[in-house]
């Protein structure tokens, strides 16, 4: 362990510098949501493709019912009926209307659209109660989008919408970033199963459910080991199946300054460095290639291990997979209460944004994951800040 520990900033960076990019690949639509587009969206079609009817109606040429009133109806009879899908389109004569259903194709002739409710809805003869000028209830071809059009940038986020265009212009797949792999470890001789009796001196194993969900959340793929005893051999023996398989190890616990630091001893002079962050919660925390695969080493306590990603893995996962956004939004509010924060290290509160009134959520204790979970924000106490008094502008990171 370093004399001098680095800053938040610092350290972040080092872990931005350790993650490659993903390399780019095409992946269904159904596997893109929360990606990042690695290449532009060029539309092989025109949207819509075809000229087609905003109503249920009839289509007509203007001229046929521009004298159509409520008290003096115009009859024309109806030799065609058009639902939507169907390809095979015929003509309109003058003097007749097709009945038309929405996005069905307006019949070459056709030039208005009188929408049903202006109609006595007539199926083999209709009669038209309102005139419709040119154009009317007509869906343009390419309006939307023009064959040819980049629709979507690369470095474009692929939520709802984006993937719905997709789809509409006719693509099953996508160029994208491919997710981040994350392998999951936690250690700890003291961790019990979730749903597993507990002896006194046990508790549940929580960390690789958290680390887990939160890489999942930002659209990485975690692969979790669960956790093995402080148990040198064990945590060799664990990963050494998984090296090549993934893009960064992530393991929790055993980097503190106690015994028993099954991470450190694992891990010390293979390539991975153990330091401290001037941070609190997260001071002890380590990093670097172990046999070729980047490591990132966060302490055990849940919300020290929680912060660590948030501060150090989530950017360097996001920028890894190509997102033009790594960081939280940060907003300026008023302390709701008075905070005390150590010298010399930047400190990150949990906290609850209401308004432009940030309070604080539980003290600053790194094992009380319910106000973290309770929580919907943190409060950042620069390091040469070791009062705020209730009332003054503090920065806050929204992480809900
Ligand atoms: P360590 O960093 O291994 O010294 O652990 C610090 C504290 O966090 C101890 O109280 C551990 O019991 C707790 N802890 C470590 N790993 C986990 C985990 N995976 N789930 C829940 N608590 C943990
Ligand atoms: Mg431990």
């Amino acid at each position: 362990m370093r004399g001098v520990p680095l800053t938040v900033d610092d350290y972040r960076a080092m872990i931005g510098a350790l993650i490659p990019p993903t390399p780019v690949t095409l992946l269904p639509l159904e596997d893109c949501l929360g990606l990042v587009l690695g290449d532009e969206l060029v539309s092989p079609v025109s949207l819509p493709p075809f000229d087609n009817s905003a109503m249920d109606g009839y289509a007509v040429r203007s001229v046929d019912v521009a004298e159509a009133e409520r008290h003096a109806a115009v009859a024309l009879p109806v030799p065609v009926d058009i639902p939507a899908g169907k390809t095979d389109i015929v003509p309109l004569l003058p003097g007749t209307a097709h009945r038309i259903m929405t996005g069905a194709p307006v019949p070459p002739g056709a030039d208005a659209i009188v929408k049903v409710e202006d109609t006595d809805g007539g199926e083999h003869q209709v009669a038209v109660l309102a005139p419709s000028s040119p154009g009317t209830h007509i869906r343009r071809t390419g309006e939307d989008v023009t064959e040819g059009a980049t629709v979507l940038r690369a470095g474009a986020v692929l939520g709802a919408p984006q993937l719905g265009l997709a789809a509409a212009i006719g693509r099953a797949d996508l160029p994208v970033h491919r997710p981040v792999r994350v392998l999951i470890l936690s250690t700890g001789s003291e961790l019990v199963e979730p749903g597993e009796p507990l002896l006194l001196g046990q508790i549940y194993e929580s960390n690789s459910v958290l680390l887990a969900a939160a890489v999942r959340e930002i659209g990485g793929e975690a692969t979790v080991l669960r956790f093995v005893p402080d148990d040198v051999k064990a945590f060799h023996k664990t990963i050494a199946g998984h090296i090549d398989k993934v893009d960064v190890l992530v393991t929790s616990g055993g980097v503190s300054a106690g015994a028993y630091e099954v991470v450190k001893d694992a891990l010390t002079g293979q390539g991975v460095d153990f330091v401290r962050v001037a941070v609190q919660p997260g001071g002890p925390q380590g990093s670097g290639s172990f046999q070729g695969l980047p490591v990132v080493t966060l302490p055990g306590n849940p919300v020290s291990a929680a912060l660590s990603f948030e501060l150090f893995l989530r950017p360097a996962l996001l920028a890894a997979m190509g997102h033009p956004v790594i960081h939280r939004r940060r907003v300026r509010a008023r302390a709701g209460t008075d905070l005390r924060s150590p010298s010399a290290k930047r400190q990150y509160r949990r906290g609850r944004l209401e308004g432009d009134v940030v309070t604080p959520v539980g003290g600053p204790g790194s094992h009380l994951l319910a106000s973290f979970a309770a929580s919907n924000c943190l409060i950042e106490v620069p390091e040469n800040v070791e009062m705020v008094a209730e009332g003054d502008l503090v920065s806050v990171l929204v992480i809900n």
